[in-house]
C-alpha cells in the first residue's frame, strides 16, 4: 500500500514538475505511480518539436524498454541504429558498433515530437495532471525553502504551491536560474543547429558524425525516411553570421564533402532549429524543496548523444529519493542529498569521457591520428562503442591501459 503524504491545505500538489520533456514526464510518471499527486507544467503544447538530433543512445533505448515503452516506440516507426560512424577531418572513419560491443544493443532514431508526446501520454496515464501553455516565470522561496512557482497559465498569472518543485525545464531552466544555480560554461560555447531532411542517401544501419576544423555534423536516420541533420559550431560565429541561418547551416555542411554527398538531392523539410550556447552546469542538483533533472541539471555537448538517456536516468535516480522524502514529510536539502550523490556516481565518469572526446574534436590532428587506429583496432573500438552507448562503465575509456591501446603508434 502506498503511504501518501497529503498536500498541505494550500498546496496544489505534492510535486510540481516544470517541463514535460523526457526528464519531466518520466519523473512525474514515476512519482504518480508511487501514489503522489503530481502537477506538470509546460509552456508549450504537445506534440512539440525540440531542437535535438533525435537519437536515443543504446542505454536510453534500453531504459525506454524498461519503462514499458518498447512496443509503442516500435509502433511509432523508430529507426534502429546499430552503430555510429565517426569521420575525422582528413577523411578516416571508424565504426562505434554497439551490436558488436554487446549483442542486441542498438540505438534508435525517432523525432522528439513523437518521443516526447509518448512520454507525456505515459505521465497522464499514470495520473499526472498536465497543464500545457503554462509558463513558469519564477520560483517562490519562503524561509530558505522552495514552496512553489509563479506561472502564466493560459495567459493568466497563477501562484502554485507544492512541497517539492522539480526543475525539468531544460537548458535555460527558470528553476535553476531563479535559484542562482546556473553556471555558464566559458570553455565550450557552441550552438547546435538541426533540421529534418528527406531523401538523404546511404544512411540506414548507422548514424554518422563528421568532425571538421570549424565544427561537426551529425546525421541520424529516423522514422518515415527522415534524416536528422545537425551542424554544431562556435556560438559567436552563429550569432555574428552575415547572412541567414539557412545560408550558415548549409555552408557549414557543404564544407564536409562526405556530408554534402549524403545530402545531394535531399530536401530540407521544416525549419532549422537551434540552441546555443549549449554547455552549462549547476551549483547543485537538489536543495530544500527542489531538485533539478535532465538538461536543467547540466549539459555539455550533443556529440556523445547522452542527453535523452541521461534525462531518463536522472528521473529514475530521483523518483525513489523524492518519493521517500515526500512520504516522510521531509523534503529538506539533507533529505535530497542522496539524489546528488546518485547523480555523481551515475554521471561523473561519462562526463570526463565527454570532455576527453571534446579534446579530440577540438584538435583535428589528434582526431586524424586516432580514427585510423580505432578502425584497425576492433577491441578498442568495441570498448569505446560500449562507453559511448553508456552500456559499458565509462571508467574503461579513462583507464591508462585503454588510452595506451588507442594512442600507441
Ligand atoms: C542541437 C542539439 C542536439 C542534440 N542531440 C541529441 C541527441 O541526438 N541525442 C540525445 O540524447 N540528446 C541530444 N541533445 C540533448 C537533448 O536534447 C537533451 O539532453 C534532452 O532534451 C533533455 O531533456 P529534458 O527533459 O531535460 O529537457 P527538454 O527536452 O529541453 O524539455 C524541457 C521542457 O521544459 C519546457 N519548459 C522550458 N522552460 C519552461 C518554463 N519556464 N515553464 C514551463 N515549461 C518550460 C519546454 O517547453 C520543454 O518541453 C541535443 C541537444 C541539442 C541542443
Amino acid at each position: 500500500m502506498v503511504n501518501r503524504m497529503p498536500p498541505g491545505p494550500t498546496d496544489d500538489a505534492e510535486a510540481i514538475v516544470v517541463g514535460g520533456g523526457p526528464a519531466g514526464s518520466t519523473l512525474a510518471a514515476l512519482l504518480a505511480e508511487r501514489g503522489h499527486r503530481v502537477l506538470l507544467l509546460d509552456k508549450t503544447a504537445f506534440p512539440r518539436h525540440k531542437a535535438c538530433s533525435d537519437y536515443v543512445n543504446p542505454e536510453g533505448t534500453r531504459l525506454l524498454g524498461a519503462l514499458g515503452l518498447a512496443g509503442e516506440i516500435a509502433a511509432l516507426g523508430a529507426h534502429a541504429v546499430a552503430a555510429m560512424q565517426v569521420h575525422a577531418p582528413a577523411g578516416a572513419a571508424f565504426l562505434a558498433d554497439f551490436h558488436a560491443a554487446e549483442a542486441g544493443r542498438r540505438a534508435i532514431g525517432l523525432t522528439r515530437r513523437k518521443l516526447d508526446a509518448l512520454l507525456l501520454e505515459r505521465a497522464v496515464a499514470a495520473g499526472v495532471e498536465v497543464r500545457q501553455h503554462s509558463h513558469v516565470r519564477d520560483v517562490r522561496v519562503e524561509r530558505g525553502r522552495v514552496v512553489g512557482v509563479a506561472a502564466t497559465v493560459d495567459g493568466v498569472r497563477e501562484e502554485l504551491r507544492a512541497p517539492l518543485v522539480v526543475g525539468a525545464d531544460g537548458r535555460a531552466s527558470i528553476v535553476s536560474r531563479a535559484l542562482g544555480l546556473d553556471i555558464e560554461n566559458r570553455l565550450l560555447r557552441r550552438t547546435g543547429l538541426v533540421a529534418h531532411y528527406r531523401g538523404a542517401r546511404g544512411l540506414d544501419a548507422w548514424g554518422e558524425m563528421h568532425v571538421h576544423a570549424h565544427g561537426y555534423a551529425g546525421l541520424a536516420p529516423l522514422e518515415e525516411g527522415l534524416t536528422n541533420v545537425a551542424f554544431v559550431s562556435d556560438a559567436a560565429a552563429v550569432a555574428t553570421k552575415p547572412g541567414s541561418l539557412a545560408d550558415y547551416f548549409e555552408a557549414g555542411l557543404a564544407q564536409m564533402p562526405a556530408v554534402a554527398e549524403k545530402l545531394a538531392g535531399a530536401e530540407r523539410v521544416g525549419p532549422i532549429r537551434g540552441v546555443g550556447p549549449m554547455a552549462h552546469r549547476t551549483r547543485r542538483a537538489a536543495g530544500s524543496g527542489y531538485l533539478l533533472v535532465g538538461d536543467a541539471a547540466g549539459f555539455l555537448d550533443p556529440f556523445t548523444g547522452d542527453g535523452v538517456a541521461d534525462a531518463l536516468r536522472g528521473a529514475l535516480l530521483a523518483a525513489p529519493i523524492a518519493s521517500a522524502a515526500l512520504r516522510a514529510g521531509d523534503v529538506s536539502a539533507a533529505a535530497l542529498v542522496p539524489y546528488r550523490a546518485a547523480r555523481r556516481r551515475a554521471f561523473w565518469a561519462k562526463r570526463q569521457v565527454a570532455w576527453l572526446v571534446q579534446g579530440f574534436i577540438l584538435s583535428p590532428v589528434l582526431m586524424d591520428y586516432a580514427a585510423p587506429r580505432l578502425a584497425s583496432r576492433p577491441g578498442v573500438a568495441r570498448t569505446l562503442a560500449g562507453v559511448l552507448g553508456s552500456f559499458e562503465p565509462a571508467q574503461r575509456a579513462l583507464s591508462p591501459l585503454f588510452l595506451a591501446r588507442l594512442l600507441r603508434p
